[in-house]
């Protein structure tokens, strides 16, 4: 599991603080649920013939026995809180979350056994509408963080469960068919999940899956009509796609539009956020049939995109020169984050000459150093010396400072 460390960290904040921002302005509501479930709950959520089931989540039993798994994603939660505290029955909910999530994969880039995913989830409207608003916000997102230009949206239609059923048989007999020259996962899938099989990354796979018939054929009215609004709704908004009759969602209980954004910049590790509808999910994990649709994000795919991140260096180093201006050096720190509570200073500590003092300035970032002397105590002064840019040196009361740091 990986360790994210300070000098990442203004990534970090840029990109949740661009989520918070984004989510606020659509009205969506945080919530927050435990890192922990119950194991039979992912089994029954995800599936059990899920390569995250199947693979890749960390299972022990807690000192009661009891099977717990590390969430492996956030909607099976997310569904479990949402039924036991009642908030979906008879209730519109849009909502979301942010938090770590763990996979026991192959770790590279991209990928991690601990990773972050921010989600968005909207239960009680059928949607197409909704399912639209979620790919709009996502949009906005990227706008938000610069990287629009580097995200396709991808978006398919897995039909209603009825329409899936009878494209479900086609594809068995396509793939037995070609039996000889399935991988064992795919083999193993043919009768369990064969969908999947259209999500196999194994390179041998490919011109098979390339052949495989179109989900899209075999749509009913009723599903057709449901991704049509879908994709008028996004053309309205001037939003660009591609459609990708090979996207599957890897858990069964999707239906109707899914979608990935996906990026040709970070190698293998393409897609940034995937959603879609799962109206069967609620009902399945013991809850009154609810339709619910929403998206998931990576937090780490997301960061690798971003280029052009706002520093969060502090705006001033404060330099204490001589006996007393040590003393006080705190004290003087503490005026000027009163002053304005956006005033972030680093007050020199540990003594040590001025040249080594104004190293620390220079190597933490900030924009200015505040020298504070005799001559500033006396006078109730700071020296402030531009460390980047080209502003002269000058004498200023604190009252003058805050203009200058924000
Ligand atoms: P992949 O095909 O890359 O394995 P997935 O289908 O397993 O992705 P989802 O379960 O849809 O992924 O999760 C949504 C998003 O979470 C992914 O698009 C990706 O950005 C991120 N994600 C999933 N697994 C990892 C991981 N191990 N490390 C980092 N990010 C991840
Ligand atoms: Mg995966």
């Amino acid at each position: 599991m990986n360790d994210i460390l300070p000098d990442e960290m203004a990534a970090w904040q840029f990109l949740e603080q661009a989520i918070r921002q984004v989510v606020a302005s659509y009205g969506y509501q945080e919530i927050r649920t435990p890192e922990v479930e119950k194991t039979a709950l992912f089994s029954r959520a995800i599936g059990d013939v899920t390569d995250i089931v199947e693979k890749e989540m960390y299972t022990f039993d807690d000192r009661n026995g009891d099977s717990l798994s590390l969430r492996p994603e956030g909607t099976a939660g997310f569904v479990r809180a949402g039924i036991e505290h009642g908030l979906f029955y008879n209730q519109v909910q849009r909502l979301w979350y942010l938090g770590s999530m763990f996979r026991h994969e192959r770790p590279q880039k991209g990928r991690y056994r601990r990773f972050f995913q921010f989600g968005a989830e909207v239960v009680g409207l059928p949607g197409p509408d909704v399912d639209a608003e979620l790919i709009l916000m996502s949009a906005r997102l990227w706008q938000t963080l610069g990287i629009q230009d580097k995200l396709t949206l991808q978006i398919n239609s897995l039909g209603s469960l009825e329409s899936r059923a009878v494209y479900r048989e086609k594809l068995v007999q396509y793939f037995t068919a070609h039996r000889s020259k399935l991988d064992a996962d795919s083999e193993r899938r043919l009768q369990s999940n064969p969908l999947r099989i259209l999500d196999s990354k194994h390179p041998d796979m490919q011109p098979i899956i390339k052949g495989a018939p179109h989900l899209g054929d075999y749509l009913d009215a009723e599903s057709r009509a449901h991704f049509d609004a879908l994709l008028a709704r996004l053309e309205a908004a001037g939003l660009a796609y591609e459609i990708n009759p090979h996207l599957v969602r890897g858990l069964d209980y999707y239906v109707h539009g899914i979608y990935e954004w996906v990026t040709d910049a970070l190698g293998a590790q393409g897609t940034v956020c995937a959603g879609g509808r799962y109206d069967g999910l609620i009902g399945q994990l013991g809850g009154r049939e609810t339709p619910a649709t929403g998206f998931a994000m990576g937090l780490e795919r997301a960061v690798a995109l971003l280029s052009d991140v706002p520093s969060n260096a502090p705006h001033a180093y404060m330099v204490l020169i001589g006996e007393a201006a040590e003393q006080a050096g705190l004290l003087w720190a503490e005026k000027l984050r009163d002053r304005s509570p956006d005033i972030s200073v680093l007050c020199h500590g540990g003594g040590g000459s001025v040249k080594s003092q104004f190293k620390r300035a220079d190597k933490s970032g900030a924009r200015f150093a505040l020298v504070l002397d005799d001559e500033g105590l006396a006078s109730e002064t700071l020296l402030c010396k531009d460390l980047r840019g080209e502003q002269a040196e000058q004498r200023l009361k604190i009252d003058e400072l805050v203009s200058i740091l924000l």
